[in-house]
């Protein structure tokens, strides 16, 4: 099999940054609008392809990840729990609290399902192996517990036909694949997809394209991934920043891949071989995603 390594893709800088975490882009398909998270800071970006200004709204404390609602707002995976954001007023709700017996960890990457669903899970933040779990929140504001002994709870997707959710802890460098029940929300049946290789770096975001391929952040290695269904390495995106944390699909034909990437930790050396890190990247791609799903609680 040959592995296509795209030198050549068109990478471009969408947004300078930097952030300190650059995290969990979303496409908003009806407004046009890129929307992404910087996790330390707490804030929660949103910008439109050709401006010049990105709109900014302060959390309050860490959030790992956004998702849009099907009624307008946002659904966000906080430090503390499940909460709701309204953009109109900056007001951040939480709605259920999340491990709120362990005052050391907090929420990191999270998604929607097909249903409306909102999964997200959770992390050490001294990153001690087993100390998450991942979660999902119901249309009806229950919470269950998906996992238990997660280390960086990170990356989720769907695939096309819905009987396949793929799922990432870091710490494992295994991107890992379930049975997925969609009508009602359950997994099963959990096996490695793709064991990375600790050169290529750690598997952070993932994206899932219409042909069913995922495409893989490497934190640590300079690039994306995309992987066939059935594990296979089909091409490697080289990026001019080492920390890439997550990647999704927008533009209105969704073939931009939009991709996060990280500043923190970097010394001033580091930064200097690496000046866009913590910028997010626009990736040119032959595979369109879907639409992002939206919370439907
Ligand atoms: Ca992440």
């Amino acid at each position: 099999m040959t592995i296509r390594r795209e030198d050549a893709a068109i990478v471009e800088v969408a947004v300078a940054g930097p952030a300190e975490v650059g995290e969990s882009p979303v496409w908003d398909d009806i407004a046009g609008e890129l929307l992404w998270v910087d996790i330390p800071a707490g804030l929660i970006h949103r910008w439109r392809p050709g401006a010049a200004t990105v709109s900014t709204l302060r959390v309050g404390q860490p959030v790992g990840a956004v998702a849009l609602s099907r009624t307008g707002g946002l659904i966000a995976a906080v430090r503390d729990g499940f909460a709701a954001v309204d953009e109109e007023t900056g007001t951040v709700e939480l709605l259920r609290a999340v491990e709120a017996d362990r005052p050391d960890n907090r929420m990191n990457d999270g998604k929607c399902d097909s249903a409306g669903r909102f999964w997200a899970g959770t992390m050490a933040e001294d990153e001690r192996p087993g100390a998450g779990g991942l979660y999902r929140l119901d249309v009806d504001l229950s919470v269950s517990t998906v996992l238990s002994g997660v280390s960086v709870s990170n990356g989720l997707a769907w695939s096309p036909d819905d009987r396949t959710m793929y799922y990432v802890d870091s710490l494992e460098r295994s991107v890992d694949r379930f049975d997925f029940d969609a009508e009602r929300g359950r997994v099963a049946n959990r096996r490695s997809l793709v064991a990375v290789e600790v050169a290529a770096g750690m598997p952070d975001g993932i994206a899932i394209d219409s042909a069913g391929h995922l495409w893989v952040a490497l934190w640590d290695g300079w690039a994306i991934r995309r992987y066939a269904p059935n594990g296979g390495l089909d091409a490697i995106v080289p990026l001019p920043a080492a920390q890439i944390t997550s990647c999704t699909f927008g533009g209105p034909d969704l073939r931009d891949l939009y991709v996060t990437s990280a500043a923190s930790g970097l010394s001033a050396a580091d930064l200097r071989l690496q000046p866009h890190a913590g910028a997010v990247f626009r990736v040119r791609v032959d595979v369109p995603g879907a639409p992002a799903a939206r919370f439907a609680g």
